[in-house]
C-alpha cells in the first residue's frame, strides 16, 4: 500500500482504538463523513468523537452535516445554515448532503410530496456554500439496484444492505422518486450551481456504468467523485472490459477519490474493525497496482487487476483527497 494515503470516506463512530493503531503502521489518513442516519449517533457526537480520536493519534478529518430539524418551516434554513457554519469553524472539510433527500418520508412538501435535491428550498443552502467555496459532498439516491428485486441485483453487498434496510429499497417502495428523477435533480443542482465544489460519493451513484460518471466529470467541472464502497462494481465491469476500465482511471486521474466506506459504528468489536479496514485497503491495492487475477466476495467470476502507473495511484490514494478536501498536515 502507498504510504502515506488516505482512506477518505469512513464512518468513525466509535472511539475505539485498534484502527487508529493500524493506521499509524500503515500510515493511513482517514475522512470521517458525518451524517445524519437514522441508526448513528448524533451529529454533535459524531464530531465530538473525531476530536476524541484525534487526541489518542492525530489521522482523522472529518465532513460536518445538518438534519432535517423544522423542515419546512422558516427555521430550517437557519438552522441548517448554523449547523454548517458551526461544523466548519470547528474544522469539517465539507458538507455533507445524504440521500434522505427524496428517501425519507418526512422530507416532503405540504402536499405530501417528496422533495428531491433540486427544490427551491435547498437554494439558499447551495447559494451559501458555493459564495464561500465550501465543499458539498453528496450522496444522491442509491446504486441502481435499489430499485430492482434482491434477485436481479448485480452484487451481493447491495442484497444484503437492502435486505437489512427494506425502507430504502426502492423496488419495495415504488410510490417514492424513481432513480431517473434523483440522478436528474442532482445534475440540475449541478448546472444550477456551476462553481459549486462538488463530491459525487459513490461513483455519482452510477456505479453501473462508468460511461455514465465519464459524462458528469465531463458536463461538470468542478465535479469529482469517490469510489467508496463501490469498487466491487468496478470490479465487475472489469470482466468486460478491463481496458476501458483501466483507461476510465487514467482518463479521470485527477477526479477520483479512494475511499472504503467503513461503518465502524460498534456493530462490529475494535479488532474486527481494524481487520476490516485491513482487508479492504490491501484487496483493493492489489486491484488497483497489480495485474493479478482477482475474484471478489460479492459477485461470481473472475478479473484481472489494472496495475494503474505509479502517478495515477499516488493521485487516487492521497493527492486528490488532499486537494479536494484542503488537508492539512499534521491534522488540526
Ligand atoms: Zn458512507
Amino acid at each position: 500500500m502507498l504510504r502515506p494515503f488516505i482512506d477518505a470516506h469512513v464512518h468513525l463512530n466509535t472511539n475505539t482504538k485498534a484502527k487508529l493503531k493500524l493506521a499509524k503502521e500503515y500510515d493511513a489518513y482517514f475522512i470521517s463523513i458525518n451524517t445524519d442516519i437514522p441508526f448513528f449517533i448524533s451529529l454533535d457526537k459524531q464530531e465530538s468523537l473525531i476530536h476524541e480520536l484525534n487526541q489518542i493519534e492525530n489521522r482523522s478529518f472529518f465532513i460536518t452535516s445538518f438534519d432535517i430539524e423544522y423542515w419546512d418551516t422558516e427555521k430550517w434554513i437557519p438552522h441548517a445554515l448554523n449547523r454548517i457554519k458551526q461544523g466548519i469553524s470547528r474544522g469539517a472539510k465539507g458538507v455533507k448532503i445524504w440521500k434522505n433527500i427524496g428517501m425519507d418520508s418526512r422530507v416532503k412538501d405540504r402536499a405530501g410530496n417528496f422533495v428531491l435535491l433540486d427544490d427551491p428550498r435547498f437554494d439558499p443552502i447551495f447559494q451559501y456554500l458555493s459564495d464561500h467555496n465550501i465543499l458539498l459532498i453528496n450522496h444522491q439516491g442509491e446504486p441502481r439496484n435499489c430499485w430492482l428485486p434482491l434477485e436481479e441485483m448485480t452484487v451481493d453487498s447491495d442484497r444484503d444492505y437492502f435486505s437489512e434496510h427494506p425502507e430504502y429499497h426502492m423496488y419495495k417502495n415504488q410510490d417514492y422518486p424513481s432513480y431517473e428523477e434523483h440522478i436528474k435533480a442532482r445534475d440540475n443542482v449541478l448546472q444550477r450551481y456551476p462553481n459549486l465544489n462538488y463530491v459525487g460519493l459513490h461513483l455519482f451513484s452510477m456505479e453501473w456504468s462508468l460511461d455514465e460518471v465519464a459524462k458528469r466529470l465531463e458536463q461538470f467541472p468542478n465535479s469529482k467523485t469517490d469510489l467508496a464502497e463501490r469498487i466491487c462494481h468496478v470490479q465487475l465491469q472489469t470482466i468486460e472490459n478491463r481496458e476501458k476500465v483501466r483507461d476510465f482511471f487514467i482518463k479521470y486521474q485527477d477526479r477520483i477519490i479512494y475511499g472504503t466506506d467503513v461503518i465502524d459504528d460498534g456493530s462490529m468489536n475494535a479488532e474486527e474493525v481494524a481487520a476490516k479496514f485491513q482487508h479492504l485497503w490491501n484487496y483493493h491495492w492489489t486491484y488497483f497496482s497489480t495485474d493479478s487475477w482477482m475474484k471478489a466476495a460479492e459477485f461470481e467470476g473472475t478479473f484481472q487487476g489494472l496495475k494503474l502507473p505509479e502517478e495515477v495511484l499516488y493521485k487516487i490514494f492521497f493527492q486528490n483527497a488532499v486537494e479536494t478536501y484542503n488537508l492539512n498536515f499534521p491534522v488540526n
